[in-house]
């Protein structure tokens, strides 16, 4: 059994946090924060036990605890989870436990400020989501403030590089972005990701969600951009080991209540349409960072190379060359090209519609080499340029050639 104490705020400095006690089976008590400059202490929620049933509720399944909360949940919440996202969960991963929910429940409305809100990580999923609904022409769907959650993401990437170190950096950069698109940005920090350690790609739509519902009494609206696939992609099937925005359409609508509305931002589109969206956007020009290893965009990790290759299929490439390194990308093009047809090969959905833009471009040349690198793996001897190799099952042996003079 998780028991979930009731919230409340701590002066930390110029911050203030968000604190809950949690006790686990009565043996285990943890402390989680959630921390935001002062000034924005009148939004944290100490009214509702929401955003900790959301952000622990995939972790509560996977391990089998109940749950019990002292504070209120909302009346819509509990509904939503209860008759259809549990329900729906276990149906499709047997393993995943009932998770029984106890609190006192509330129809009671929770005043907000009306924001609406999303996330600047400067990736193209959010600079979409800006893009579309800075100015758009539904007044109560404008955005009102961008925020910048340490809820897990910078955990999954980034060990190499150092994650306060990223972290840092980003945010600073996040706060120029948003100056220059002219809205203001809450940079939060939080323990949750530390204390319950969950794995990001399937359960980043909770812990996203935690950060917003600590703040439920800002948000009116929230666009939530996580996807690169589009609605066609939706599927429960084995949803316990994939990627958990592919059910984001069932899990952000149970999560909304009649006070706050998540929208599963750009579901519309795939990322390729996403990526045409903001092609021509200069704050994209200035700020795209999709990189999985590094503060500036590596050029080499997978991320990167899915977002160049599909910027060069539509001609936009150019624009971007304060992002990433163009002129490296020319002189390695065949690579490039290489590793797309690669993906192609092992079925890799989301880079298929780039590769029909490129595959004029990969030659008979590019092919044969795929063909030669998988062969290669199983050749008992290679003989190259530079090495003779011998690959012999668990021992490989290389000898490099004698220079002639
Ligand atoms: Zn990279």
């Amino acid at each position: 059994m998780l028991f979930i104490d009731q919230p409340y705020i701590e002066k930390n400095q110029n911050k203030s946090r968000l604190v809950c006690n949690i006790n686990i089976d009565q043996t285990e008590k943890q402390t989680i924060w959630f921390e935001v400059d002062e000034k924005y202490e009148k939004y944290l929620c100490t009214e509702r036990s929401d955003a900790y049933i959301i952000g622990l509720l995939n972790w509560a399944m996977r391990t089998h605890h109940d749950i019990t909360c002292k504070t209120p949940v909302s009346e819509d919440l509990l509904f939503n989870l209860n008759e259809y996202l549990i329900p729906s969960l276990i149906k499709y991963a047997p393993d995943f436990h009932d998770v029984k929910i106890h609190a006192p429940i509330t129809n009671e409305t929770l005043p907000n400020e009306g924001g609406v809100g999303t996330g600047l990580s400067c990736g193209i999923d959010s600079l979409h989501a800006i893009y579309k609904h800075l100015n758009c022409s539904y007044p109560s769907h404008k955005l009102t403030h961008l925020c910048i959650n340490n809820v897990g993401a910078f955990n999954n990437c980034y060990q190499k590089y150092g994650i306060d170190h990223i972290r840092k950096e980003r945010y600073e950069i996040a706060q120029k972005a948003a100056a220059e698109i002219g809205l203001p940005i809450i940079t939060t920090d939080s323990n949750f990701q530390t204390t319950f350690k969950q794995n990001h790609l399937l359960t980043h739509t909770y812990s996203s969600m935690f950060a917003v519902f600590c703040m439920q009494k800002l948000w009116q609206t929230y666009f939530y951009g996580s996807s690169g696939y589009d609605f066609n992609s939706f599927t429960l099937t084995n949803h316990a080991q994939k990627d958990c925005s592919l059910y984001e359409l069932l899990s952000l609508n149970c999560f909304s209540t009649r006070c706050l509305k998540i929208y599963s931002e750009g579901g519309a589109e795939s990322r390729l349409e996403k990526t045409v969206m903001i092609a021509d956007y200069n704050i994209a020009h200035q700020y795209l960072h999709v990189c999985t290893q590094q503060n500036n965009n590596c050029g080499i990790c997978s991320k990167c190379r899915r977002t160049i290759l599909c910027l060069d299929a539509l001609g936009k490439l150019d624009k971007f060359s304060k992002v990433f390194d163009l002129q490296y990308y020319k002189k390695h093009k065949k690579e490039y090209l290489l590793w797309l047809y690669a993906s192609h090969k092992n079925h890799d959905v989301m880079n298929n519609p780039t590769y029909n833009l490129l595959k004029k471009e990969i030659t008979i040349k590019i092919k044969l080499y795929y063909y030669f690198q998988k062969l290669y793996k199983y050749m008992p001897i290679m003989i190259t340029k530079q090495h003779i190799k011998l690959n012999l099952g668990f021992i490989k042996i290389s000898f490099k050639h004698k220079k002639k003079k």
